[in-house]
């Protein structure tokens, strides 16, 4: 991991504002490789270098994996020109890991979205080799059908063409307005949009539940994340 200053680091991992920060500093509170810090602005690396702060060594994680429960209205990006990003929802403390969003729900879905600046667990997960199943609640315009659930068990034909692989679709609800659950297992752009709109049917809420191992946490509030379990964990491994 590249050098930063350590005021930033610090100040970020909840050691209080970099003015605060300077201030342990002054009172001698701070090591790095041994050797009392004098200047807060100096740059080291939180991995290489022995940190400790009150006589107490700083646990510095490589990897943070975070589980969001995406509200709508983000993008699920880094950055973005005009827009909020699932990034601006993490605090600050998280922010400096870098994590990135493991594939993208659009701006208007919702649910599950793992972040992470593990850049291997991120290939293995999007892999189109892998085929990872995703698991989606939605609402649909229009009654869902038995035909619709044959059609998805056999793929359909997007709009561009593609011939989708096979998928499971679950009717929860077939009404007007049907609830649906539908597991892909492969990650084209809008696919679940797609997909019902070359059955005729139009995708009016969608949320993302379940993502390979991963099961969203219904503790948490749209907007809000955790940190991975070590049972995720391993069962992401
Ligand atoms: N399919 C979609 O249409 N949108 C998403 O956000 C995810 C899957």
């Amino acid at each position: 991991m590249a050098k930063e200053r350590l005021d930033k680091i610090l100040a970020n991992m909840g050691y209080g504002t970099r003015k605060e920060v300077k201030l342990l500093v002054k009172q001698k509170e701070v090591s790095v490789n041994g050797n009392i810090v004098k200047d807060a602005s100096m740059h080291v690396s939180p991995e290489d270098d022995d940190i400790f702060v009150y006589g107490e060594k700083l646990i510095y994680k490589k990897y943070i994996y975070l589980m969001m429960n995406k509200p709508q209205g983000v993008i699920s990006a880094t950055e973005d020109y005009y827009d909020k990003t699932v990034i601006d929802l993490i605090a600050p403390e998280y922010q400096i890991f870098k994590p990135a969003p493991v594939g993208r729900l659009d701006k208007d879905t919702e649910g599950l979205l793992l972040l992470t600046n593990d850049g291997d667990l991120n290939h293995r997960l999007l892999s189109p080799k892998k085929h990872v199943p995703k698991k989606y609640y939605a609402v649909i315009s229009g009654i869902v059908t038995e035909e619709d659930v044959s059609k998805f068990s056999k793929g359909v034909v997007l709009d561009d063409g593609y011939k989708t692989m096979p998928a499971e679709l679950k009717i929860l609800k077939s009404q007007e307005e049907s609830q649906i659950e539908v597991i892909l297992y492969e990650g084209k752009f809008h696919q679940v949009k797609r997909m019902f709109e070359a059955v005729g049917k139009k995708v009016v809420y969608l949320k993302r539940i379940e993502m390979g191992p991963l099961k969203l946490d219904e503790n948490l509030k749209l907007g809000e994340y955790r940190e991975l379990t070590e049972d995720e964990l391993e069962n992401l491994f």
